[in-house]
């Protein structure tokens, strides 16, 4: 089970369709002074995402290393990446490590209001304390052994992300 102080605050989990704006995330986490929400995003019903990128296969495959852990397939055709899932690969993907991964960034986010800080979203420190706290908790509750090889490299380019 989760601690339920890292749920204290948030008003709401809601499922949500992708939008163009959103294509390239799994769930977004929000957060006001009023409230916290974490948005999951819908896929499109062939569960295939296709991106631009600039990146190598070894590269990309070390930045999806925890999707691919999930069972994602992933193909390089020149610039473009596709990114295919099965669909229980991916419920299992989003309902473990996207939903945990927002609530990484609620925990942290709540530990600067508790510090008087301001909020931090987006920025790469807050990308990687949500993640760790994805895996470190992903551990916990499911016993994967993904922590140590997930933490390298992956969460140092943002922009590759699809989780944010
Ligand atoms: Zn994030």
């Amino acid at each position: 089970m989760l601690d339920k102080d890292d749920l204290a605050g948030i008003a709401k989990v809601g499922l949500l369709p992708s939008t163009r704006k959103n294509n390239s995330a799994n769930g977004r986490y929000f957060f006001d002074s009023k409230r916290a929400e974490i948005c999951i995003y819908s896929y499109p019903e062939t569960l295939l995402h296709r991106f631009r990128t600039k990146g190598k296969l070894p590269q990309l495959r070390q930045w999806y290393s925890c999707e691919l852990s999930y069972g994602m397939q992933l193909e390089l055709d020149g610039d473009k990446l596709h990114c295919k899932w099965n669909s229980d690969d991916l419920r299992r993907f989003i309902s473990r490590h996207v939903l945990l991964h927002e609530i990484g960034h609620h925990v942290s986010q709540m530990k600067r209001v508790r510090k008087g800080l301001q909020p931090d979203i987006g920025s790469a420190l807050s990308e990687k304390l949500a993640e760790h706290y994805a895996l470190q908790m992903t551990e916990i509750l499911f016993g994967r052994g993904t922590l140590s090889a997930n933490l390298h490299g992956k969460v140092s380019n943002g922009s590759e992300l699809i989780h944010h």
